[in-house]
C-alpha cells in the first residue's frame, strides 16, 4: 500500500528532448516587460515553439469536433474529482480493449459512477518513447460508449491513444468526443497507485481559447480526507464565464 498521499501521472518534458517539437529560447525580461535588468542579471522569460500533443496531455473534443468544447470551453469542475482505477492487466502488444474487458475491469473497481474520470492501466507507459510504443492496446469504440454511458465525464489511459493505429474513421475518439468526454493520453507511472481503485484527480488544463489540446500534469491524490461524491467538489467551485472561441472560423 501506497503511503504518500499524492501520486504524479504525468511524464516528465523537457524542452529539445521530446520526440515532437517542444523548443523554448530564453530572453531577458526586459525584452518582453517595461522592467530593469542590470547587465549580469538573472532575469529571464521564454519563447515557446511547440507541438501541442507532446507528453502526457489531454485532448478535448475540438481535435475532431469542430463544435466539440475547446480548453478554455470545457467544464473546468470536472477536470477535477473521484476518479475510478480501472485496471485491465498487461495486454500484449497491438490488443483490442472491448466492452467486456472495460466491463469486467469497472466491476473489480467497485463501478463507475456518474461524474467520475476514469484512468484506465495498461502499464503501457513502461514503453514511453520506444518504437513499441506504438504497438500499445486499443479501444473498441463499444467500450467507450458504455464508460460514457455509466457517467464517465474524462478518460485517461497509459498510451498514445485510445484508436487503432490504421483507423480512418476514428470510431473511438467519436465515441468520446461525441459526447463531450476529453482524452488524456500518455499517462505515467500508474503502478504507483498501487491497488488503489479510486483517486481524487486533478488533471486541469490551462485555460486556452482555440487551443483543442496541451499538456498536464496530472495528480492522483491517494487517501483523501473524504471521497466525496462528485457534486462535493463542483458545487465548490467559483465558476466564471466562458466566451467562444470562434470555432466556425477554426479549422477542425
Ligand atoms: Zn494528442
Amino acid at each position: 500500500m501506497n503511503t504518500k498521499q499524492i501520486v504524479d501521472l504525468s511524464h516528465p518534458l523537457i524542452p529539445g528532448k521530446t520526440s515532437r517539437k517542444f523548443n523554448i529560447q530564453q530572453v531577458g525580461a526586459e525584452t518582453v516587460a517595461p522592467v530593469q535588468r542590470l547587465a549580469d542579471q538573472w532575469y529571464i522569460m521564454h519563447n515557446i515553439e511547440m507541438v501541442n500533443h507532446i507528453g502526457t496531455h489531454v485532448e478535448m473534443p475540438y481535435h475532431l469536433r469542430r463544435d466539440g468544447a475547446d480548453l478554455l470551453e470545457f467544464p473546468v469542475e470536472r477536470t477535477l474529482g473521484p476518479a475510478r482505477v480501472l485496471d485491465i492487466g498487461s495486454p500484449p502488444p497491438g490488443t483490442a480493449v472491448g466492452l467486456d474487458d472495460l466491463k469486467q475491469a469497472a466491476r473489480r473497481a467497485g463501478g463507475v459512477q456518474p461524474g467520475e474520470v476514469v484512468l484506465v492501466r495498461t502499464g503501457w507507459s513502461d514503453r514511453f518513447d520506444t518504437p513499441e510504443y506504438l504497438k500499445s492496446p486499443w479501444f473498441r469504440a463499444e467500450g467507450l460508449s458504455w464508460l460514457v454511458d455509466q457517467g464517465m465525464v474524462m478518460l485517461g489511459v497509459e498510451s498514445g491513444g485510445v484508436e487503432e493505429l490504421s483507423s480512418t474513421t476514428h470510431e473511438s475518439h467519436y465515441a468520446l468526443f461525441d459526447r463531450g468526454v476529453p482524452l488524456i493520453e500518455n499517462l505515467a507511472n500508474m503502478q504507483a497507485l498501487g491497488d488503489r481503485k479510486q483517486v481524487i484527480c486533478v488533471c486541469t488544463p490551462l485555460a486556452i481559447g482555440g487551443l483543442e489540446a496541451f499538456p498536464i500534469r496530472v495528480l492522483a491524490i491517494l487517501d483523501p480526507w473524504t471521497l466525496g461524491s462528485p457534486s462535493w467538489f463542483r458545487t465548490r467551485l467559483v465558476k466564471r464565464p466562458v466566451p467562444p472561441h470562434g470555432g466556425s472560423q477554426a479549422g477542425g
